[in-house]
């Protein structure tokens, strides 16, 4: 009965990273030992303060109701103080804030709001898996431009600039990196916003979801900088920096037509994201901030055990990430050796070979936009992670 299912579900990709997630999970619940770095997901709790908003917020008993679609005016309000603040966007105000559930949610607002059929979206590849998926859908036609390894998989403004068309609406990036843990600097982002600012009706979507886990010191917004607040749909939550996948908050800060459309779009779908969650989402935005610190100091240490550890597999090429917490290492070395058998041909048999005979699951660059490539989620604990890649090199070693 597949086929009474519509077009645009059919000719959608499932997510590669939830994909393998499930996978991991069902190999566990089987009795498997399964070390899994496949979901790019932090192993850390929620802080408790945040915890303790939330349980507040239910005791307090206000909370039960529909929430304003857009979000509750407060966390509005505090999220625009954080964008000023912290970000230098000074012309951030709350009615350009809107809080959906999960920065995803946010991405797919946009998008519907933003393309008609055929335009062009520009992405910078390797790019997280699923914008071209959610710009397909909306109508749209992804367009990569490929970062190479030299340049720590960073695509460039003069590759931006030779990409674009009469169809191009938007452009999208996200720094720090999913996949790669790359950090575009003041000076890249700049050279951007001048491509972007030479063509009109053009919008930059800058996903900053991991703005708390940057390791260089240094987080540029482009939405800051002269003239492209209009064209800039900054956009961020609160499931990596605060621990909180669970709860599904995220938001963009966006002109005010942008966000007007995106609320109506979101009243149409969704309404307002849960009001308990926005409760600790506030909690989180406007409260100590040392547990985000911290886990982000836990990040760096796991970075630098993973990094000697992976230079130590004879195959493997990586580059050093700057931010998230992902390794995104070249594994071509691998296509078209065998083991046990078993042909490898590209990263999904390599993944596969892995997860099978090592117990360990990582995610195919393919569904990234880089067929050479593997993803490896190093949000697990440290003892997970060199045995994990324990077992990773010892089943490499095999591959002739
Ligand atoms: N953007 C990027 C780059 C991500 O890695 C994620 C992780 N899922 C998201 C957006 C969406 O995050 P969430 O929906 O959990 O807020
Ligand atoms: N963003 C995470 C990842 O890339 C979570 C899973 C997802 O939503 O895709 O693994």
């Amino acid at each position: 009965m597949t086929e009474m299912l519509s077009e645009r579900i059919i000719q959608m990709e499932e997510s590669a990273t939830l994909a393998m997630a499930k996978k991991a999970r069902e190999l566990k619940s089987q009795g498997i030992d399964i070390i899994s770095l496949s979901l790019g997901e932090p192993d850390f709790k929620t802080p408790k303060h945040i915890q303790e908003a939330a349980k507040n917020a239910i005791d307090e008993g206000k909370y039960f109701a529909y929430p304003p679609v857009a979000g509750y005016q407060d966390l509005r309000e505090a999220i625009a103080k954080k964008l000023r603040e912290e970000n230098h966007i000074a012309e951030a105000k709350a009615e350009n804030i809107v809080v959906s559930t999960g920065a995803k949610h946010s991405i797919a607002n946009v998008f519907m709001c933003l393309l008609n059929e055929g335009d062009e979206v520009v992405i910078f590849s390797p790019y997280w898996v699923s914008y071209a998926e959610i710009i397909k859908l909306a109508g749209g036609v992804p367009v990569l431009i490929e970062g190479d390894l030299e340049n720590n998989f960073k695509a460039t403004a003069q590759q931006l600039a030779s990409a674009l068309t009469d169809k191009t609406k938007a452009i999208i990036y996200s720094s720090p990196c999913n996949p790669t843990g790359s950090v575009f600097s003041k000076e890249e982002l700049e050279a951007i916003a001048e491509v972007v600012k030479k063509r009109e009706n053009l919008f930059v979507i800058a996903d900053e979801i991991y703005e708390l886990i940057n390791f260089t010191g240094n987080h540029a917004s482009i939405g800051s900088f002269p003239g492209m607040f209009d064209r800039t749909i900054t956009v961020n939550g609160f499931s990596k920096g605060y621990a909180m996948t669970g709860w599904r908050v995220g938001y963009i800060c966006a002109p005010l037509f942008i966000a007007k459309a995106c609320e109506k779009m979101q009243g149409q779908f969704t309404s307002g994201g849960t009001g308990i969650a926005q409760r600790a989402a506030l909690a989180a935005i406007s409260g100590d901030q040392s547990p985000s610190k911290e886990m982000e100091k836990a990040y760096l240490k796991r970075r630098d055990l993973v990094l000697q550890l992976i230079q130590e597999i004879p195959g493997f090429k990586t580059h050093v990430p700057e931010g998230a917490f992902y390794f995104f290492p070249e594994v071509s070395h691998f296509f078209g050796k065998s083991v046990d058998g078993f042909q490898i041909k590209n990263a999904d048999d390599f993944c596969l070979y892995i997860l099978e005979k090592a117990n360990v699951s990582l995610v195919t660059g393919e569904a990234f936009g880089a067929p050479n490539c593997v993803r490896i989620s190093y949000a697990a604990s440290e003892e997970e992670l060199i045995e994990a890649i324990k077992r990773i090199k010892e089943a490499c070693a095999r591959i002739q």
